[in-house]
């Protein structure tokens, strides 16, 4: 038996929902992912009358692909589909059984009517959290139209693939053999990807709006809620809505809610968005903001223009970069920033982590019990992080702290080989083998396209008084791209309500 009792139950429910019949087709030899994949498959027909099984030669063994009984629907699973990725296999058993897919019916035209052949490959670790959204999304495109196929591809099981591929971040996709992308997409970013979103004269032609609010994270959707309860025109304009949310795995300290994750989160503040018929324009990215004499204006990468009374700037904070030469060149490659996603691609190998704050030891402890070594490069002559984190990661055997250490250059040819620091204290040059750089450092506010517009401090952070107001009338901040002192969910949403009501004041007295 391949599924553990409890997941047999949950499958159980799932599988009463399906509304029509499936065929697994398997390919499978002789080697041990072979046997559990065909006794995963037979255990699902035991389960279902609904589902068949026929033995096949597919292009990549062991592997099965679920489909219709008259048509193959394109959706292949290279590996087992266990671990993160069960959901993956659940929703494409019921979608091609004839459930619909629970997206916008807008999204579905969208799908629907992309011409051309599209070839998807995903390359994702069952630990993966990033990894279920971009396999489910392409799965539900190649469910709905017959010119798009998506085959989920498991990195443990398909080494010589990923070797030879060089691929050291997870998910990567590939589309008709060229990389498409790797990271977290969701589906309306994957169709933006391929050209398929509203275009710009489309966003120019709205009508002004009362509050429009650049960034979809928890400042940017608290600002619109509190906004549009008001009864005013509320838009939120996004490059990614969710934010860094969609990046946090466990979320334990958004009070009155004891665990939730931020996928679902995020979610949750689209749902309480759409609810108040806020106008939410995902995936564009603002690049300037001017006041006119009556307006506030706010330009788009693909040259929209929007127009609002007020505005409220909440477009949060990214990663630091370490900023030394080999960091661009091998992004991907070999230097990474996410340890939950991409830890499992380094078992076995060195890594190191540069920053020993609490976010650089976290990612070593983690990291420590997959890879077989790892090395945490801090630039003060003492880590940061908090004395619990510290004493944890010394008890481990597999982990060297370098102290005072400047990190000079990551280095390599096609991927990361090394990385070279310098000794602060005698200024001697040191160069450490490994294959893997995880940067720990911090993050920077996302503010670089204001320049000149408004009052930001040093850290590039937006300057606001207490009721959230900017230098600029008519213009307000919330979240992580301000000079708040601390950056955290709970308080982005309050900072986020702060701002709203201040642009409501600003409203009724101008
Ligand atoms: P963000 O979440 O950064 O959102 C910014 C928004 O602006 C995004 O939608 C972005 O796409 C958009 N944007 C950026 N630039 C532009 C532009 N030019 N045009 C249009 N849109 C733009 N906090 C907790 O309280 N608990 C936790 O457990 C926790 N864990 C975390 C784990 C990780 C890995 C990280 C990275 C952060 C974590 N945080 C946690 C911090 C928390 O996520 C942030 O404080 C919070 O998300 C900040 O919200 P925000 O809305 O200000 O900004």
């Amino acid at each position: 038996m391949i599924l553990e009792a409890d997941l047999k139950a949950q499958l159980n429910q799932y599988l009463q929902l399906m509304e029509g019949d499936v065929l697994l087709k398997v390919s499978v030899g002789s080697d041990d992912v072979s046997r559990d994949m065909l006794a995963l498959v037979e255990e699902l027909a035991s389960m279902s009358p609904r589902i068949k099984v026929e033995k096949v030669e597919l292009e990549r063994t062991p592997s099965f692909s679920v489909n219709r009984p008259s048509e193959d629907t394109g959706i292949t699973f290279a590996g087992i589909p266990l671990g993160h990725e069960f959901t993956s296999l659940v929703l494409a058993l019921l979608q091609v059984s004839g459930r619909a897919p629970k997206v916008d019916q807008s999204v579905i035209d969208q799908i629907k009517s992309i011409k051309g052949e599209y070839h998807f490959e995903t390359y994702v670790s069952l630990s993966c959290h990033n990894c279920p959204d971009v396999v489910q999304a392409l799965n539900v495109m190649s469910v709905l139209n017959p010119s798009i196929t998506h085959t989920m591809i498991d990195g443990a099981a398909f080494k010589a693939e990923v070797e030879n591929k060089d691929i050291m971040a997870v998910p990567t996709v590939f589309l008709n053999g060229e990389t498409f992308g790797s990271g977290r997409m969701s589906l309306e970013e994957i169709l933006a990807k391929l050209g398929s979103g509203p275009d710009a004269s489309e966003l120019s032609d709205k009508e002004p709006f009362d509050v429009l609010v650049v960034g979809g994270g928890p400042a940017g959707a608290s600002s619109a809620i509190y906004a549009a309860r008001k009864g005013i025109r509320t838009g939120i304009v996004a490059e990614r809505f969710g934010g860094q949310v969609m990046d946090t795995l466990g979320i334990e300290n958004f009070i009155s809610v004891k665990y939730t994750e931020g996928p679902k989160l995020a979610a949750s503040l689209e749902e309480h968005c759409k609810e108040y018929g806020i106008d939410i324009m995902n995936l564009q990215r603002a690049k300037r903001l001017e006041k006119t004499d009556d307006l506030i204006v706010v330009e788009l990468e693909n040259g929209a223009i929007l127009r609002s009374k007020t505005a409220i700037i909440s477009t949060g904070a990214r990663w630091r970069n370490v900023g030394v030469p080999g960091e661009q060149e091998f992004k991907n490659k070999g230097v990474a920033y996410c340890p939950h996603c991409d830890g499992p691609l380094f078992e076995g190998k060195s890594v190191a982590v540069i920053g020993g704050g609490n976010s650089g030891v976290e990612a070593a402890i983690d990291l420590a019990g997959i890879v077989k070594h790892v090395t945490v490069i801090e630039f003060a002559p003492e880590l940061k992080a908090d004395q619990v984190l510290q004493e944890r990661l010394h008890s481990l055997p597999n982990v060297t702290v370098i102290k005072n250490a400047q990190t000079k250059e990551i280095t390599g040819t096609d991927k990361v080989n090394g990385i070279t620091y310098i000794e602060r204290d005698t200024g001697a040059e040191q160069h450490i083998a490994l294959e893997g750089v995880f940067v720990q450092i911090g993050l920077v506010p996302n503010t670089d396209w204001l320049e000149g517009t408004l009052d930001r401090n040093r850290f590039g952070e937006i300057v606001v008084d207490n009721h959230g107001a900017t230098s600029l009338p008519g213009v307000f901040a919330a979240g992580d791209c301000t000079n708040t002192p601390y950056k955290q969910i709970i308080i982005s949403m309050g900072s986020g309500a702060t701002a709203s009501l201040g642009a409501f004041d600003y409203l009724i007295r101008n």
